[in-house]
């Protein structure tokens, strides 16, 4: 699944594409879309904005429309420069959208909205930019309330819950956790104000750098050992936990441990030693 930082790179790339050259061509194999097109034809029309929000990315048209996409588990968007062959077959093709220089076509995109300002306002799927771990508008104090308020709920799961922080996703969860010395399965109402703080603060943190213009495409929260020769090596080489189990933890070489949680079933990895349960238990059994 993409994660935040995943997305907000793609929206970059898209933005630099489209915004600003007028659209020669839009086609889409989603009836809505087709419609809003035959409506409002978006040929002609210029991208002002391409934005990422958490999971979703919005392109803002110039006459007001607002293609909403959530990218789920398999969804790809790709620019390509006219002629160039494309690299997912042509029946994955959803969405395309073009300029005299460029096609961005999105491959099975699952889930593609045509909005207004208002509807999206209105779009409680969608979140708003002050919830969104990467936008300039991110509230920490706002989001440490949501999440406060969910005292019940695991910490990993409340991390990954995009109602609460826009952004986070599967491997981020088990890093942010790592970092702060929190155990996953711990109760959000175990944790101070200050220990709820520091997660978010450091899950910003993470995906922040993790979208600087050179960070590429992998995933870096761990830079100890970080090899340059990044073909053939490993991508949780540069991570603390995700993808480890049973693998050495790079701060005290205690045994990783991974474990399916929350009701959708991820898999989580976390150091028994680094990130120990307040009370002493471990939900290892
Ligand atoms: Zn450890």
């Amino acid at each position: 699944m993409p994660e935040g930082d995943t997305i907000f790179r793609t929206a970059r790339s898209i933005g630099r594409a489209l915004i600003g050259k007028p659209i020669t061509v839009f086609r889409s194999t989603y009836p809505l879309l087709t419609r809003f097109n035959d409506d409002t034809p978006l040929a002609g029309q210029t991208v002002d904005r391409v934005e990422a929000r958490g999971k979703w990315m919005l392109i803002c048209f110039s006459g007001g429309g607002i293609l909403a996409s959530h990218l789920l588990m398999n969804g790809r968007w790709h620019i390509y420069r006219h002629g160039e062959r494309w690299q997912l077959p042509r029946f994955h093709m959803r969405i395309v959208i073009e300029n005299d220089q460029y096609q961005a076509v999105g491959f099975r995109v699952p889930v593609a909205e045509m909005h207004t300002a208002r509807s999206l306002e209105r779009n409680s799927k969608i979140p708003r930019p002050n919830s969104d771990l990467l936008s300039d508008d991110f509230d920490a104090d706002a989001a440490l309330n949501r999440l406060l308020a969910r005292p019940g709920e695991a910490i990993a799961d409340a991390l990954l819950d995009q109602s609460v922080l826009a952004g986070v996703g599967n491997v981020f969860k088990s890093e942010v956790c790592f970092v702060n010395g929190l155990h996953p399965f711990r109760a959000v109402g175990t944790l101070t104000r200050e220990e709820a703080a520091a997660a978010i603060a450091s899950a910003r943190k993470l995906l922040l750098a993790n979208v600087l213009e050179d960070s590429g495409d992998l995933i870096v929260t761990y830079r100890g050992q970080q090899r340059r020769t990044t073909h053939e090596s490993d991508p949780s080489a540069s991570l603390w936990v995700y993808g480890r189990n049973n693998e050495p933890c790079r701060r005290c070489g205690a045994a990783i441990r991974r474990r399916i949680q929350g009701d959708d079933a991820r898999v989580t990895f976390w150091c028994p030693c680094c990130q120990p349960m307040p009370d002493g238990s471990d939900v290892d059994g």
